[in-house]
């Protein structure tokens, strides 16, 4: 089985650190709001990956973050004079709502980042003694100078990288910084924010170091597959690289980097700033689960796509198709050459639109009845 990382920018053959066992994780939400076509193409792409490589004989440990804590959320919570808690619980429950309709495999550990708050503290306190990691004012930051492979995954200039950094959030001018490219691990609590104890006084985890923590207590120190939307490389992955790789002194950190393309909607990226998201929960009133995967499905997880309602008209039609199909009657038996070609696109790097391809064409005779309905099963639809 060959996957593109994103690291070496390679199709590379995939053999998990132990035989017959897959470690995977992939970043999750910040639950403030509601889960746009964007995250649902992250997580049924990798739920396509999840349940292939279970149809593999894999035993696959999945897990993935909820940033329950951070600036958006606080932000947020005092815009709408609700408990930072209470928010951050509803638009989980709203996210996972979601999933279940899309008939998404809940990771085997969904943990938040308010749970893991002695972890991190411990990841943290190592970083301190290590010298990687610097306090000024009741903040940690890790320092990227002492790390020389900072921006290995991205290959970024550090020009490029102080560009990101702005536009996503970061500040290179924090005047207690040492490098500007330096980032948060521990965050003092302002006035009347939530804190937690630490070693550097009063505060909150930084956002990076949630992933890092997480990932060794439910993976372990090296892990197979680290997934995430592409906009996360930067700062995020790269942090946490640095931060796990100084942490457990081994690496690579993760044997291959799965980033899944941003979906466009009206020639822009998807996001909430520029008002263009397309929501789940809005379709989902319109069309059945099945349709909603198959349009998502019938893109690769790294090529940038944009949705118009058009595609939901093309996906609609094609899966009745489908259904015809699968209503018939007769009795058939699964075509084993069909299973071995569904099985070499899968093996290139995931290539499901292909596969939808493939059963589409096969969809025009009724003996591939039952062969539709074993890819399909596989790849996560509910097919009765
Ligand atoms: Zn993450």
């Amino acid at each position: 089985m060959k996957i593109y990382n994103s690291r070496t920018r390679k199709k590379e053959e995939f053999k998990p650190l132990k035989k017959g066992e897959v470690t995977l994780y992939v970043c999750g939400i910040t639950p403030y709001d509601t889960t746009h076509l964007g995250h649902a193409f992250t997580y049924i792409s990798f739920d396509a990956v999840v349940k292939y490589l279970i149809y593999k004989g894999y035993k696959v440990n999945y897990t993935q973050n909820v940033t329950d804590i951070d600036d958006d959320i606080l932000r947020k919570a005092k815009e709408e004079k609700e408990d930072w808690r209470k928010l951050g619980n509803f638009w989980t429950e709203k996210f996972l709502e979601d999933l279940k309709f899309l008939n998404i495999l809940i990771p085997n550990h969904y943990v938040k980042a308010t749970n893991s708050i002695d972890e991190i503290i411990e990841i943290n306190k190592d970083l301190f003694k290590k010298g990687m990691a610097y306090e000024n004012g009741g903040n940690l930051y890790y320092d990227v100078s002492k790390f020389k492979s900072y921006g290995k995954l991205s290959k970024y200039s550090k020009r490029q990288m102080l560009i990101l950094l702005k536009e996503r959030g970061g500040d290179p001018n924090d005047p207690l910084k040492k490098n500007k490219l330096d980032f948060i691990l521990w965050q003092k609590s302002k006035k009347g924010e939530p804190f937690w104890e630490s070693p550097w006084g009063n505060g909150r985890p930084g956002w990076h170091i949630e992933c890092s923590a997480m990932v060794r207590r439910f993976l372990g120190e090296q892990i197979d597959i680290h997934g995430g939307g592409k906009d996360l490389i930067f700062p995020h992955h790269e942090s946490e690289i640095a931060q796990s790789e100084s942490y457990t002194e081994k690496e690579p950190f993760v044997g291959k980097w799965m980033h899944t393309a941003m979906v466009m909607c009206s020639g822009e990226k998807m996001s909430k700033s520029l008002g263009n998201l397309v929501m789940v929960s809005k379709l989902s009133k319109k069309y059945p689960s099945n349709v909603i995967r198959w349009m998502l499905l019938s893109n690769h997880y790294r090529m940038p796509w944009e949705y118009d309602d058009s595609l939901m008209t093309i996906a609609k039609k094609e899966y009745s198709m489908i259904e015809k199909i699968l209503e018939k009657k007769g009795n058939y038996s699964v075509n084993p050459k069909a299973v071995k070609k569904f099985e070499e696109f899968m093996e290139d790097d995931f290539q499901v639109q292909k596969v939808l391809r493939f059963v589409l064409r096969l969809s025009g005779k009724e003996e591939n009845k039952e062969t539709i309905k074993m890819i399909l099963e596989i790849l996560g639809f509910k097919v009765i």
